[in-house]
C-alpha cells in the first residue's frame, strides 16, 4: 500500500502536542506557532545525519531516529537549554513504511522522555538524509556559552569518556567481551539534558562533547582566550575503554574519538565545592594558550584530531 506525503506525514509524525503553553500550533499548518515565556531565550541547533557520511547503509532504523533527537537535544544540554519543541527535515529515497515507523518511534519514545514536541519540518525524496532542528528556553543571560571560562577555572566531564568510539570499533570488528553498554553509547547516546539545567549557575563555560574533547575543548580554548592542561590520569574511562587501550595502547582514543555526547565545562574554583551534578575533573584552565595533556609525569601538547567534512 502507498500513502501520500502527507498520509506519511499523518500517520508517523503527528502526535498530540505536550507543550501546549509554548508549542501554540504544531504539524499541519505553513508554520508552527512558538510563545516564548517572558524573561527568556529561545535556544536554537541543527544536526544533520547523513547515510554514509554519518551513519552505516542499512542503519538500524529506531536507533537513527532517536539518536537524530539526542545529538540535537545534547547541543541544547550543553547550552543549559530546557527542550520544547523540534522540526524535522526529512529526505527519503522511499517510502518504506516499516522503517518510517521504526525510525519514527525511536524519536517519539525519546521525545516523550523529555517532552519536546515535533512541530513541524518538511518530506522530500532523495538520498537518505535526516536532519533536525531542535529548540529550547534558558532564562535571559543564564545560557551556558563556550567563552566563559577563566585563567584557574577547573575543567570537568559528564560520565566516561571513549566509549562511542569504542562502540564504533566493535563495530568495525574490534572483539570486546562485554560490548552492550558502549554499544548502547554509540547507537543511542542519552543527552545530558538534567546535568545542563543543573549546571546554569556553575559552570562558566560549556560544550558537549561530539569530536572528543582533544578537539571540543579547544573551542572552548579559543572562545574564551585561554589556554589548558588535561591530566590523562583523571580521565574517566570504562572497564571496555581500559582494556582496548591496553590491547592496542590507543591511549588517545577518550581523547579523540567522537560521539560520547557528554558535557565538558568550566567552573570557577569558590564554586566547584557544590556543584550540583555528578562528574569528574580532569584538568584545569591556563593562561598559556592551547591544549596540553600531562601523562606519566610528562607534558606534551595535545593535536586536533577531530573529525573534519572537508579535510
Ligand atoms: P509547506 O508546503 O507549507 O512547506 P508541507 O506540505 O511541506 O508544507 O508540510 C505540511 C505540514 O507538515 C507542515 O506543517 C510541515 O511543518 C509538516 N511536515 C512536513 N514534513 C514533516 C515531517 N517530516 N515531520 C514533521 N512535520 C512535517
Ligand atoms: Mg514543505
Amino acid at each position: 500500500m502507498s500513502i501520500s506525503e502527507f498520509g506519511l506525514i499523518r500517520r508517523y509524525f503527528t502526535r498530540p502536542l505536550s507543550n501546549r503553553s509554548v508549542n501554540q500550533l504544531g504539524i499541519g499548518d505553513d508554520c508552527a506557532l512558538m510563545a516564548v515565556p517572558a524573561g527568556h531565550e529561545l535556544a536554537i541547533t541543527t544536526d544533520t545525519m547523513v547515510e554514509g557520511v554519518h551513519f552505516f547503509a542499512g542503519a538500524d532504523p529506531r536507533q537513527l531516529g532517536h539518536k537524530l533527537l539526542a545529538v540535537n537535544l545534547s547541543d541544547l544540554a550543553a547550552m543549559g537549554a530546557e527542550p520544547v519543541a523540534v522540526t524535522l527535515a526529512l529526505t527519503i529515497p522511499k517510502i518504506d513504511a516499516s522503517w518510517l515507523s521504526e525510525f519514527s518511534q525511536g524519536m517519539a519514545q525519546l521525545a516523550k522522555q523529555f517532552s519536546v514536541d515535533l512541530i513541524g519540518g518538511d518530506t522530500s525524496s532523495g538520498p537518505l538524509t535526516l536532519t533536525l532542528q531542535a529548540m529550547g528556553l534558558v532564562p535571559q543571560g543564564l545560557a551556558l556559552k563556550r567563552s566563559g571560562a577563566k585563567v584557574g577555572d577547573f575543567i570537568f566531564v559528564t560520565g566516561c569518556l571513549g566509549d562511542a568510539g569504542l562502540g564504533l570499533k566493535i563495530e568495525q570488528g574490534y572483539y570486546c567481551s562485554s560490548p552492550e553498554r558502549v554499544l548502547q553509547q554509540f547507537h543511542q547516546p542519552d543527552p545530558r539534558i538534567a546535568e545542563g539545567l543543573r549546571l546554569r549557575n556553575y559552570a562558566s563555560a560549556c560544550i558537549d562533547l561530539s569530536d572528543g574533547i582533544a578537539s571540543d575543548l579547544k573551542h572552548i580554548l579559543q572562545h574564551s582566550g585561554v589556554g589548558a592542561r588535561l591530566d590523562w590520569d583523571k580521565i574517566p574511562r570504562s572497564k571496555q575503554v581500559d582494556e582496548y587501550i591496553q590491547a592496542s595502547n590507543d591511549w588517545l582514543l577518550p581523547l579523540t574519538a567522537g560521539e560520547d555526547y557528554q558535557l565538558c565545562f568550566t567552573v570557577d574554583p569558590d564554586k566547584v565545592a557544590s556543584i550540583p551534578i555528578e562528574c569528574t575533573q580532569v584538568g584545569e584552565i591556563e593562561a598559556e594558550q592551547g591544549l596540553r595533556i600531562q601523562r606519566s609525569g610528562q607534558i606534551s601538547q595535545l593535536e586536533d584530531k577531530g573529525f573534519e567534512h572537508f579535510s
